[in-house]
């Protein structure tokens, strides 16, 4: 996970939704996605929320607090002796009394069955969807850092689930595209402006805010772009008015030769067929004297002019 995406997931981590429908919505993409239904004897259910990210813990423990009264515990685990890598559990302990919490959070549906996809009751306002897409990018998203290729992902493991996310994004205006990987079946998006519609739509104003500086940061590298356009749009002027006179002179001097010219156009005639490529306020500092910008375009035009009367 680049760094980028585990700042853009900090910052998710920290938002508590205010609206209970919204606690709810996102408690569940957390359980889906990364909890589990165990019996534990005695008629007891244990439901845990298992990351090795602190913070999706953190999180995670006070949704459940704010919603729910009961026992909670929460466990830190390290996978293997000498390894960094840490799980965090965090655990609640379900009674008899408690078991309406599990239709509540979309775990099971009315008839205590188990829900595989997204519990449509959950996800019925706008509100609770942004929550519900918030949970799923926390527990299973990516996203690449503004700038180089831009790709943002959430891996899941059925079908069926990814196919619940897409149309929960599709309801919000986000296009979000399945495809199949290695068993698990990935959302991704692929365009830099669904992307930030995406990361604006589930709240994080960190990775927002960076986007919105490369796409700044673009937007003055086209400006400079266009400008050096113009500029070569303004040489190419120069250089074809410059031939247009070339062309001129070299016909005037064939009929009456350079001593032939008045004196005051000669000494112009010949600096414009040594220097082509130089524009008429470079002529004119050539000069001796120098002469003006409009001076020496009022003496090319002259040229030109002889060239075409006779003579
Ligand atoms: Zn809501």
């Amino acid at each position: 996970m680049s760094s980028f995406s585990g700042e853009t997931k900090n910052e998710l981590a920290r938002i508590i939704p205010e609206n209970r429908c919204c606690q709810v919505a996102e408690l569940s993409a957390l359980l889906r996605l990364n909890g589990k239904l165990e019996l534990t004897g005695n008629n007891r259910k244990r439901l845990c929320i298992t990351t090795d990210n602190a913070g999706i813990a953190r999180k995670s423990f006070k949704l459940f607090k704010a919603l729910f009264e009961f026992p909670l515990t929460v466990v830190m685990e390290t996978k293997r002796r000498f390894n960094t890598n840490r799980n965090y559990l965090v655990n609640a302990h379900l009674d008899e009394q408690h078991i309406t919490i599990l239709n509540k959070l979309g775990i099971i549906d009315d008839q205590n069955h188990l829900v595989y996809g997204v519990e449509r009751g959950i996800v019925r306002k706008r509100c609770c969807k942004r929550a519900y897409m918030r949970g799923v990018f926390l527990a299973r998203g990516s996203v690449s850092k503004p700038g180089g290729s831009y790709h943002l992902e959430m891996v899941f493991p059925t079908h069926e689930l990814a196919r619940s996310v897409q149309r929960i994004g599709e309801s919000l205006g986000i296009r979000l595209r399945l495809t199949e990987r290695k068993k698990t079946f990935l959302l991704y998006l692929k365009d830099s402006d669904q992307i930030v519609d995406f990361i604006r739509m589930i709240g994080a104003n960190y990775a927002l805010l960076e986007y919105e500086n490369v796409r700044v940061y673009k937007s003055m590298k086209n400006q400079v772009n266009r400008q050096v356009n113009c500029e070569t749009a303004n040489l190419e002027k120069t250089l074809e008015a410059s031939l247009r006179q070339v062309e001129s002179i070299r016909r005037l001097i064939d009929r009456i030769t350079v001593e032939g010219l008045p004196e005051n156009l000669r000494e112009l005639a010949v600096l414009r067929l040594d220097y082509p490529d130089s524009s008429l306020k470079e002529l004119g500092e050539m000069l001796s004297p120098p002469l003006s910008k409009s001076g020496v375009a009022y003496r090319m035009k002259k040229l030109e002019q002889l060239s075409e009367g006779p003579m």
